[in-house]
């Protein structure tokens, strides 16, 4: 891994690249060596080909790039990992599904929705919270999510790798959060008028928060939602708790009283 590191740190001084900002940037930087660093048959390469991925970017090194043969083995290696993973991204990794749902079973791993099914809780009452019934089965599909994103060098592993729901995944976003600048722009929304996109988002990062258990009977069994501390106030996460549909109760809106 040292070496792997050595090796892209120096074809990065090659490239003169500006140092990154923040992680994003450094898998960008990543991913622009390797795309500059390769030749095309790597690049768009059939997995048929009987010779390896490196092997194409190692001869392209040292035959294009002049590299010294005796250290471009290891940052050809680590190129074509790096090409793998995002065409394994790209792919959206769904070979790895069916053994996730052996491991892990047919739930969304945040907010233990069953997926694919509309016999969920939150379906069946239509909560605004968690707005399957807008959209079930585009909402409550299954999708391969990598836990620490591919994007900040999280892998392609199978440790790395969870099931979410359609609404959490989206929810998730980019993985770093939900931004107050997105807050200012519905907090003051009415939950049944604010986009999905915004709903989804504080799904995903309120369970997350809270544990993906109730905080109320600690169970992990059942399909959690979310709703507001105080019901009028604000559609902010910080006015928001995580709850299983039967501690939940019903919607805020039903819920109010004068
Ligand atoms: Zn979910
Ligand atoms: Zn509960």
């Amino acid at each position: 891994m040292f070496y792997e590191e050595a090796a892209y740190n120096r074809a990065s001084e090659l490239l003169r690249a500006s140092e990154d900002s923040g992680q994003r940037g450094r898998f960008e930087m990543r991913l622009r060596l390797a795309l500059h660093l390769s030749p095309k048959t790597a690049i768009s390469y059939d997995r048929r080909n009987a010779t390896p991925r490196w092997r194409l970017i190692y001869a392209h090194l040292v035959d294009g790039f002049a590299y010294p043969a005796e250290s471009s083995e290891v940052l050809a290696r680590a190129i074509a990992r790096t090409l793998d993973n995002w065409d394994e991204k790209r792919e959206g990794v769904t070979a790895h599904k069916n053994f996730l749902i052996q491991r892990d079973g047919n739930r969304c791993q945040n907010c233990l929705a069953v997926l694919g099914s509309t016999d969920n809780v939150t379906v069946v009452t239509k909560d605004p919270f968690k707005p399957y019934y807008l959209a079930p089965e585009e909402l409550l599909r299954a999708e391969v999510d990598h836990m620490e994103a591919v994007s900040t060098f999280g892998t392609n592993d199978r440790s790395n790798l969870q099931l979410l729901c359609r609404l959490c995944n989206s929810g998730k976003g980019d993985g770093l959060g939900l931004s107050v600048r997105q807050e200012a722009q519905f907090a003051g929304f009415e939950i049944g008028s604010s986009p999905i996109s915004y709903r989804s988002a504080l799904v995903y990062w309120v369970i997350e928060r809270d544990g993906r258990k109730c905080p109320l009977c600690g169970l992990t069994d059942r399909e959690l939602t979310i709703r507001p501390v105080i019901d009028n106030g604000s559609l902010v996460r910080s006015n928001m708790r995580s709850a299983c549909v039967v501690c939940a109760g019903p919607t805020a809106s039903a819920a109010v009283t004068v």
